[in-house]
């Protein structure tokens, strides 16, 4: 026995058939799970050039290999993509329950092909796969669907489900689960593309068996109490993320005004004690001591009356700061309505922050918004709007497009206010104030993420921020590190205080995989799967060019940014070059066949 399932199902959409797959034991070996295995199947079954709202590209669900075992903090969940809004590959990472089910159903991963004819969605229980149509539950938000998921297949039913964006094929619809959300990269928009409203799952529980039951039971207890004692844990389950808020104010890297200052003065009414105040009941994902999340109540909108689980530190520097508002419930209002449409909080603040700088500049006016007064801090354009991307309508379906795709049709000098990496909207860290942050979002093989690699040392002072020498290597490794907890998937605000050791005894007490007592080879499995992401964009003709920043941050210098004033990032080809060179990429940052032979995955070279 072990805590894999051992197979994957695969859905093929277009002719309504499913099939059952065995995955190589050597693939659990050179990929443990989740991010890892996904990377490498979608590497193997995508075609160079595929359009990533086409039939062929791939939506693969997956969850890690501790996941569904007890353990504190494993249950997340991921989609594996290739993105359009960046065109690279992508994932993105969730909660709810619905990975654990994958789990009990008996897959490791869920491949999703093919395009069905009509809105349909999938079933899955003891009897089977199930291809259903959807055409009842056009239109509806993630809850509604949910909700008639689970009348009509029995209370014990998980699903994954999109909204109306996702329909609608806005670039950064979602995918939803419980309340919780894959935001990033336009997960929900493929989903959408294959006319698949849903994945629903109802099979008995099937908890996995470590291998080495007796170990897995004294490190899960270990696990415990460290998480008991460790602040950040504790402040994770008081405060939750939005506790990071009023952090990332006083380094001066919170992003206002669509990232032309750092700090504001009005940091106490967005701060974390702040949103605590609203905070009803704590939230969070299945089997996790920390609990990260909060349940406030809605004031406005389509769930006016409900509660929402949120906001995270994201949504708050989205619809706070950076559309130069600071209104708590404003924040909360504005993230349940994305949520109710199914649409990514960090890409639809972006964007309309972007809008409000050009109508500020008078690049546009009101003839190009439908009449809405784009000022900042205007609650009541910007509610209108985030309506308007939701459905895909006049000034919102442009906006729908992505802030890279926006600037595009509107040319001129717009390109320099869209806040973007590879097409994905910047995450709530002015990369200006923690250099290590910039490599990392400009090296990013999914765009401008904020959690493909945090210069963790930067942001608790350990390093200095603003020094741009030797953060090559830093950053290497701190990709390699989030791709392995990623391949787990452990949850970095759930797992506080467990290190590479621990992960590595959790493993091989739960597989028995000699390999994964190495911690050295862990992370060589790390880099590996940043290796191949990296192979996979370059097979799509992503190069150095690629690995890019914003003009603003490489040409204007921050303002009102307390400590981090007057940064900006002076020369990033000096820090792409230690990076390439950290991880043995050519000076195009393109993989050797050295390091490919090194990582054990040569057989890409013929194809970059
Ligand atoms: S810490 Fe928060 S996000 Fe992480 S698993 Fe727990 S509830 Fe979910």
């Amino acid at each position: 026995m072990t805590v894999f399932a051992g197979k994957l199902l695969r859905i093929d959409l277009g002719s309504k058939r499913h099939f059952e797959e065995e995955i190589p034991d050597q693939y659990y070996r050179k990929f443990i799970s989740a991010r890892g295995l996904s990377v490498r199947y979608l590497y193997d079954e995508l075609k160079q050039g595929e359009d990533p709202l086409g039939p062929e590209n791939r939506l693969i669900l997956s969850i890690g290999a501790l996941g569904g075992t007890g353990l504190q903090g494993f249950s997340k969940w991921a989609v594996t993509t290739k993105s359009p809004l960046t065109g690279t590959i992508f994932r993105s990472i969730t909660g709810g329950n619905f990975g654990v089910w994958m789990k009990h159903a008996g897959y490791d991963l869920i491949i999703i092909q093919g395009k069905a004819q009509d809105l349909s969605y999938i079933y899955l229980d003891k009897s089977g796969v199930h291809f259903l149509g959807a055409g009842h539950l056009a239109g509806l938000d993630h809850r509604k669907t949910q909700m008639i998921l689970k009348e009509t297949h029995g209370r014990h039913t998980e699903s994954a489900c999109i909204g109306l964006a996702g329909e609608n094929l806005i670039r950064y619809a979602v995918i939803t689960s419980g309340e919780r959300t894959a935001s990033r990269g336009g997960v929900g928009t493929v989903m959408g593309s294959k006319n698949l409203k849903a994945i629903s799952i109802n099979v008995p529980v099937h908890k996995p068996s470590p291998v080495d039951n007796a170990r897995f039971t004294d490190l899960a207890k270990k696990q415990v109490s460290i998480l008991k004692e460790h602040p950040r844990r504790k402040n994770m389950t008081t405060l939750g993320t939005p506790y990071i808020t009023t952090v990332v104010d006083g380094l001066g890297i919170l992003p206002v005004r669509n990232f032309r200052e750092g700090s504001t003065r009005a940091i106490e009414a967005i701060s974390g004690d702040a949103f605590h105040t609203l905070k009803k009941a704590k939230a969070g994902c299945h089997v996790c001591m920390t609990r990260c999340g909060g349940m406030r109540d809605v004031t406005r909108g389509p769930f006016q009356g409900t509660q929402i689980d949120g906001p995270e530190y994201e949504s708050i520097f989205a619809f706070g700061p950076l559309l130069g508002l600071t209104d708590k419930q404003f924040v909360v209002n504005a993230n349940a309505l994305c949520d109710y449409y199914g649409i990514d909080t960090i890409s639809t603040g972006v964007c309309i922050a972007f809008a409000c700088e050009l109508f500020e500049k008078g690049i546009i006016s009101k003839s190009d918004t439908d009449g809405l007064d784009l000022g900042w801090g205007n609650e009541e354009s910007i509610f209108s709007l985030i309506q308007k991307i939701g459905k895909g309508e006049g000034f919102g379906g442009l906006l729908g497009e992505g802030v890279k795709r926006a600037a595009g049709h509107m040319g001129g000098e717009t390109d320099f206010y869209a806040m973007h990496i590879k097409g994905l909207e910047l995450p709530g860290y002015d990369p200006r104030g923690v250099k290590g942050y910039a490599l990392s979002m400009a090296t990013s093989n999914i765009g401008g993420s904020h959690m493909y690699g945090r210069p963790r040392e930067e942001l608790s002072g350990i390093v200095d921020p603003f020094t741009e020498e030797g953060k090559g290597p830093a950053i290497a490794q701190v990709q390699k590190e989030q791709a392995l907890e990623d391949s787990l998937i452990a949850c970095t605000f759930g797992n506080t205080g467990l290190d590479l050791r621990m992960y590595s005894e959790l493993l091989t007490a739960a597989t028995g995989i000699e390999e994964f007592k190495d911690t050295e080879s862990l992370l060589k499995t790390g880099e590996r799967i940043v290796c191949i992401e990296r192979c996979f964009n370059v097979r799509e003709g992503f190069g150095r060019i690629d690995d890019s920043l914003p003009k603003r941050m490489i040409s204007e210098p921050l303002m009102n940014a307390g400590p981090s004033t007057g940064q900006v990032v002076k020369d990033l080809d000096k820090l792409l070059d230690e990076y390439y060179e950290a991880l043995g990429y050519t000076g195009e940052g393109i993989p050797t066949v050295d390091k490919l032979k090194d990582l054990g995955i040569e057989e890409l070279a013929k194809e970059i």
